[in-house]
């Protein structure tokens, strides 16, 4: 089910009962890129995948660890295809994820 957000119902009929793994990592959301549905999420980096580095597809550079960055993924292809970006890489990047 899609969560599009209703403004009027406060809190709507679309709670989710928590999800721990979710809350780690992050709130997730879909964004749109040429016609191609991304799942985003925000992590605060702080998460202690210790001996995992990750260099941005965007520009090519690593992320510091412990650096807020984003995530994100194909929706349709699933979350093998998650790369993760600088928060102001991901804004700039226009896909196609590889
Ligand atoms: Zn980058």
């Amino acid at each position: 089910m899609k969560s599009r957000r209703n403004r009027g119902s406060k809190w709507g009929a679309e709670f989710q009962p928590l999800d721990l793994e979710r809350v780690r990592i992050g709130v997730k959301r879909t964004e749109l890129k040429r016609g191609v549905e991304y799942s985003v999420q925000t992590t605060s980096g702080a998460r202690a995948d210790d001996d995992k580095s990750w260099v941005c597809p965007n520009c090519h550079l690593g992320i510091a660890k412990g650096q807020s960055h984003t995530v994100a993924w194909d929706s349709v292809r699933g979350v093998d295809t998650r790369r993760h970006f600088h928060n102001a890489c991901w804004k700039a990047f226009q896909g196609p994820l590889l």
